[in-house]
């Protein structure tokens, strides 16, 4: 029988998450809780309410049908969620009364198989493009038997396949998916430890062993991607000692730093979290070049922003 898993959508029109045209399915559920997360809604593995308030009307259907009365929209129209309260997805009462969409569940469970069928659609597109199918999160690993059986029928299938990934997983589990892959996307997000774990809820020892050790096994493309996040691991010693580590790593074909975005405060808004980010700038290009520089000398491939 096909596995199941959670998943939030697939963008059947991806150009950044691998070479040439792709889909690019998102799947609930990650087992890292880093605090500039840029897919909030992707962390947990369940299903999620979430609320939009560009498109609430303030019509107070929703409080009305609330059971527990966990919805409360005050005088100022201000709508909010008491998430202690709210009985979750097995309720979603007032996701079926809101007229305009500004109550939505996140997350569809489907299987393996009806995924690949989902994604197999747009095969002609993908192959006249030099392109292929991605899995993205949350953290494909995380979800390891429905990822690999997923990535094994598009192979089946002559589809390129590419994986992002925290690369946080037993090998036993990363192996299980990377083999059916041709392009490995990970991210290395500190280089101290401690720091890492402050950043990401996991220390770093099994994320660098595991990409050593996929770089002895894996015979296809690795690219490393480094999200840059302002006074957490945007400094040039951090971003000099990430290039040591992976310069000798053959797979390794290239380096991506990734400038910070704060875009998903509405994400955080529409899950009533509060995101420490919120105000938080990106950097200026003059550190992005200086960053730049210090990658540039230790692979052939080096961006800013990214490779495709
Ligand atoms: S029913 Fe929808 S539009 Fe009306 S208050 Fe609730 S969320 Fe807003
Ligand atoms: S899901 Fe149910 S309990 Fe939760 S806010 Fe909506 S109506 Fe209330």
């Amino acid at each position: 029988m096909s596995i199941e898993a959670i998943i939030k959508t697939v963008d059947e029109h991806a150009v950044h998450d691998g070479p040439g045209a792709r889909a690019l399915a998102f799947i609930k559920g990650c087992n890292l809780h880093c605090k500039w997360c840029q897919n909030p809604e992707l962390i947990k593995f369940e299903p999620q309410i979430w609320f939009h308030k560009a498109f609430c009307k303030g019509c107070g259907v929703c409080e009305a049908a609330c059971p527990v009365k966990a919805i409360d929209l005050n005088a100022d129209a201000m709508h909010r969620i008491d998430r202690e309260k709210c009985l979750g997805i097995e309720c979603s009462k007032c996701v079926r009364v809101c007229s305009y969409n500004a109550l939505q569940t996140v997350g569809v469970k489907i299987t393996a198989e009806e995924l690949w069928r989902w994604l197999a659609k747009y095969k002609s597109f993908y192959q006249g493009s030099g392109g292929g199918i991605t899995l993205s999160g949350g953290d494909p690993l995380h979800s390891p038997d429905f990822s690999a059986e997923v990535l094994e029928l598009c192979k089946r299938d002559n589809i390129h396949t590419a994986i992002e990934t925290s690369l946080y997983a037993s090998y036993d589990n990363l192996w299980k998916v990377a083999r059916h892959c041709d392009l490995i996307l990970c991210d290395i997000k500190h280089m101290d430890s401690k720091k890492h774990k402050e950043g990401t809820g996991v220390s770093n020892e099994l994320i660098l062993e595991n990409l050593q050790r996929l770089n002895a096994d894996f015979p296809g493309e690795i690219v490393v991607r480094v999200p840059l996040i302002p006074g957490y691991n945007d400094d040039e010693e951090n971003i000099r000692q990430t290039a040591e580590f992976l310069s000798p790593l053959e797979r390794v074909k290239g380096i991506d730093l990734l400038p910070f975005n704060n875009f998903p405060v509405t994400k955080f808004e529409a899950l009533g979290i509060d995101w420490e980010y919120t105000n938080v700038l990106s950097q200026t290009d003059e550190q992005l070049n200086k960053l730049h520089e210090i990658v540039k000398p230790y692979k052939a491939h080096c961006t800013v922003g990214g490779m495709w």
